[in-house]
């Protein structure tokens, strides 16, 4: 189980699907925010403010699970890093082999994220401020082999900066194949997307994937440009909902006032993840593409 980075579309939930998988390693960035950091501490009221409470909340209930599960198949925790082999499994009979290749962070990611923590936490005054690192800076991204086919994926993983991010990635990794299917980092942003990654990593007619990011029409992403670039770079694309939240219409809007006073985060479907499934047996060469409502595909 990886969870990418600490961001709330990332790792909601993380906590309780850990703790339900009993078998599961669990996979974190090998560089981290200070909220992953001081999940592993009791930190004093003046830092404690400063997390985010949410994903501090999903590394505390996995770091206490770790914990649980004591010595026996130690490590449960895993450290994710550029060039790790997470997953290797041979081949056996008719199951075919597979290997989980992190690609990311770098060490220079990792320096970045250690310099950070020790940055923000001592300042003048006495004060103890945490230095804001962008969490997207140190996400995990995975190449994943399965027999013959190759998958690239890319987390919220940004292009830069220097040594860091899909720059590195180009330089530290060299597939043995192109990859089949891209889960398309940082909800097709353009600060995301690395031309050389797409050109040598992947197959002409990959198949893309992408969830959207929604939160306001400023910072919703993809925007046209990012859907036009992503199926002109693609074989087919497709995504898990539309990238821009539906206005809800009048019955839904009467409803929620209906029900204001015992129900919240009263919507219609069109508010809810989609669903995109992508398989192919062994002897095949083309994906058959599942796209459950409200998920469809990008033209
Ligand atoms: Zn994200």
């Amino acid at each position: 189980m990886v969870a990418t980075h600490a961001h709330d579309d990332h790792t909601a939930g993380v906590g309780d699907i850990y703790a339900a998988a009993k078998a599961a390693k669990f996979v974190t960035s090998a560089a981290f925010t200070s909220s992953e950091f001081f999940a592993a501490v009791a930190a004093d009221a003046s830092i404690e403010d400063q997390l985010v409470p949410s994903v501090r909340h999903e590394y505390k209930t996995v770091l206490d699970e770790v914990m649980r599960r004591g010595r026996a198949g130690a490590p449960h925790l895993l450290r994710a890093s550029e060039q790790k082999v997470l997953l290797e499994v041979a081949a056996t009979g008719s199951a075919p082999g597979f290997k989980v290749t992190a690609l990311s962070p770098s060490d220079e990611a990792q320096n970045r994220s250690v310099r950070a923590i020790a940055e923000g936490s001592a300042r003048e005054d006495m004060r103890v401020r945490l230095a804001a690192p962008d969490p997207n800076e140190y996400t995990v991204a995975l190449w994943v082999e399965v027999a013959d086919v190759a998958l690239l994926l890319g987390g919220d993983l940004l292009n830069g900066p220097t040594a860091c991010g899909w720059r590195r990635v180009h330089e530290s990794h060299t597939p043995e194949r192109r990859a089949r299917l891209i889960k398309v980092a940082h909800h097709g942003s353009q600060s995301s997307h690395w031309g050389p990654v797409w050109m040598d990593f992947l197959e002409p007619d990959v198949l893309a994937v992408l969830t959207p990011f929604r939160l306001g029409a400023e910072r919703s992403v993809p925007k046209q440009r990012d859907i036009d670039r992503i199926v002109k770079a693609s074989g087919r694309a497709f995504i898990t909902a539309r990238p821009q939240k539906p206005t809800p219409p009048k019955d839904v809007k009467e409803t929620r006032a209906l029900l204001q006073t015992i129900a919240t985060n009263v919507r219609e479907r069109d508010g809810s993840p989609g669903h995109v499934q992508a398989r192919m047996c062994p002897e095949e060469t083309v994906w058959r593409v599942g796209a459950a409502s409200p998920a469809y595909e990008l033209k």
